[in-house]
């Protein structure tokens, strides 16, 4: 079997933020402005010879505990990025994303054979960033 190969789950999910960019990133997205999210969420099995099944609203949950304590109808240079310390780039969300989502799955039973693997985001409909891990 190959590194790629295997059994994958996404799950697709929405929130609005809050958020405004340096003025020097631009000068337009430095007013604080919303944007409706959109971020696919790729799991992989790491063990998909013994484990057949999961319950998808596990991993819902994994997810929206970590959206409503920190994303969704917040102001994420607050609530994600303290503070402004680190842009609120539609790259910086996905990537801390995927570390929020990963510290929250750690916390359960599931990461002995889930690993997350991949957050897909949408700020707009036609801009995606990718945050990869293989
Ligand atoms: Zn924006």
């Amino acid at each position: 079997m190959n590194k790629e190969e295997g059994i994958y789950i996404e799950l697709e999910v929405e929130f609005s933020s809050a958020h405004s960019l340096p003025y020097n990133y631009s000068k337009k997205c430095s007013n604080t402005h919303g944007h409706n999210y959109t971020a696919r969420v790729r799991f992989r099995y790491t063990i998909p010879d013994r484990v057949k099944y999961i319950d998808k609203h596990i991993l819902e949950d994994i997810i929206k505990k970590v959206l409503d304590s920190k994303y969704d109808h917040k102001d994420i240079n607050r609530t994600v990025f303290g503070n402004n310390k680190l842009p609120s780039t539609a790259e910086n969300i996905a990537t801390q994303l995927y570390e929020d989502i990963n510290t929250e799955l750690q916390n359960t039973e599931y990461k002995n054979y889930i690993e997350l693997i991949q957050i897909e985001l949408n700020e707009v409909k036609d801009f995606t960033v990718i945050y990869k891990i293989k």
